[in-house]
């Protein structure tokens, strides 16, 4: 045969059954337009949050994401309202991942907090109506359920050693066998426990300073291997422990503190180096066992991808919005399980209850799921997220209703406008006026 004609044949032969697949897959999946991108912006407890509301040509089918960066919300919301809305009115509901991979590069530049969640608002809403049409909960399209629930683990927190002991005691007895430890330091501040700065501690600063609450890496660290050496003797070793370093300490310390924590078995020590440090996690991996939690700051996969692939971390605890959504965080928790690292997504008050929903149905289809991190929802934000997961005996538990199972209720919403712009970090300096991070 003339290498013509066997071309023509190959491409006739396949041809027949490209054609027909299209059609069965346009007979089962009709295509549907985006209308209207809403951004809709609320404050029903103490955070600013951030929803995209994807309408589609279909009367009445609608989808909802998170699109929450709380000390930014508006700047997402221009986002949003201004660039993503306009580029997306008109496209097909079904191509979700042609979607998030011709959004990324619509503003050239990328992977910034603010555009990653914007894109991350739409991203969940595509899933969103996926599951509405196909009448099955997103953790179903992710491959189904790998778990019969989610989890959790919650926070405790002390002034002193005794408040926090009770604490943990209370959280055991409601089911958690993982529990978040965060001790006061006596005079000083610090992360995950309010603590204000003793006047002794203020009168050792030199005149001048800008006025803040002080924070001291080296008595922080003596202070949290004390805690861990007392939790131990009094909870013994099969509670699981967790503490957020929150970068506060120059890797060095952060390193001293790794080694000095290992006899005590901690479940993980979470970020325990700046985003900027993240090459000390090799120093750190070959001198310490202590398990090590890390990337709620991350937006861009270059800062995790090596962490991941040389195995310096044991859990992957990105902010799940901020690295633009479901589509890019069911691929890190895949390219995750392939090193055995375990996924920890970031779960506190600053993700709303639709980026929760999104953790937890990735929570529950992901094999090399470790622990989900557990926020209580107010009664009130609960009345503006109709269908947020249920939180039971330490576990998170889904509806089962298709799509990711939660709505935002508008007009109740309306009734907790911002109150201001966006919230700042709090600026803790060191005794002689320098910024701690964060
Ligand atoms: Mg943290």
């Amino acid at each position: 045969m003339e290498r013509r004609d066997l071309f023509k044949s190959l491409a006739a032969g396949a041809m027949a059954p490209m054609a027909a697949a299209q059609t069965t897959a346009q007979r089962g999946m009709p295509p549907l337009k985006i209308t209207d991108v809403k951004t809709i912006l609320t404050q029903p407890g103490g955070d600013h949050l951030v929803v995209v509301k994807v309408m589609t040509s279909e009367p009445g089918l609608y989808g909802v994401g998170c699109a929450t960066h709380r000390e930014r919300p508006l700047a997402v919301a221009a986002a949003i309202d201004q660039y993503l809305k306009p580029f997306l009115i008109g496209k097909n509901c079904n191509d979700i991942e042609d979607i998030w991979q011709s959004a990324y590069v619509s503003s050239y530049f990328r992977s910034g907090v603010t555009l990653n969640n914007a894109l991350s608002g739409v991203d969940g809403a595509l899933w969103d109506i996926l599951g509405k049409r196909c009448g099955a909960p997103v953790y179903q399209l992710l491959g189904g359920k790998v778990r019969a629930a989610v989890p959790l683990y919650t926070h405790t927190n002390g002034r002193d050693f005794p408040a926090l002991a009770e604490q943990v005691s209370k959280a055991r007895e409601e089911g958690y066998r993982h529990i978040r430890v965060q001790l006061a330091v006596p005079g000083f501040s610090g992360y995950g426990v309010s603590n204000p700065t003793a006047p002794e501690v203020l009168k050792q600063r030199p005149t001048n300073v800008a006025p803040s609450p002080v924070f001291e890496p080296t008595p922080y660290v003596n202070n949290t291997v004390k805690m861990f050496d007392q939790l131990r003797a009094k909870f013994g070793f099969d509670l699981e422990f967790i503490h957020d370093v929150h970068e506060r300490v120059p890797p060095t310390q952060a390193l001293q503190l790794a080694k000095a924590v290992e006899p005590y078995r901690l479940f993980f020590l979470e970020d325990a180096l700046a985003p900027e440090d993240v090459a000390w996690f090799k120093i750190m991996r070959q001198q310490s066992t202590t398990a090590l939690a890390m990337g709620e700051l991350f937006v861009n996969r270059n800062e995790w991808l090596p962490l991941v692939t040389e195995r310096l971390i044991d859990f992957i605890r990105i902010h799940i919005s901020a690295i633009g959504g479901l589509t890019i965080a069911r691929k890190i928790a895949a390219c995750c399980e392939f090193f055995n690292v375990r996924t920890a997504w970031h779960g506190p008050g600053n993700v709303s209850p639709i980026g929760h929903a999104v953790n937890m149905h990735l929570d529950l289809a992901a094999y090399n799921f470790g622990i989900q991190e557990e926020n209580r929802f107010a009664a009130t934000t609960r009345d503006v997220f109709p269908g947020a997961p249920e939180i039971r005996g330490g576990y998170l538990y889904s509806n089962d209703k298709p799509g990711l199972g939660i709505d935002i209720d508008e007009k109740v919403a309306a009734k907790f406008p911002y109150k201001g712009p966006g919230d700042g970090r709090g600026n803790d300096r060191r005794l002689d006026g320098t910024i701690v991070r964060p």
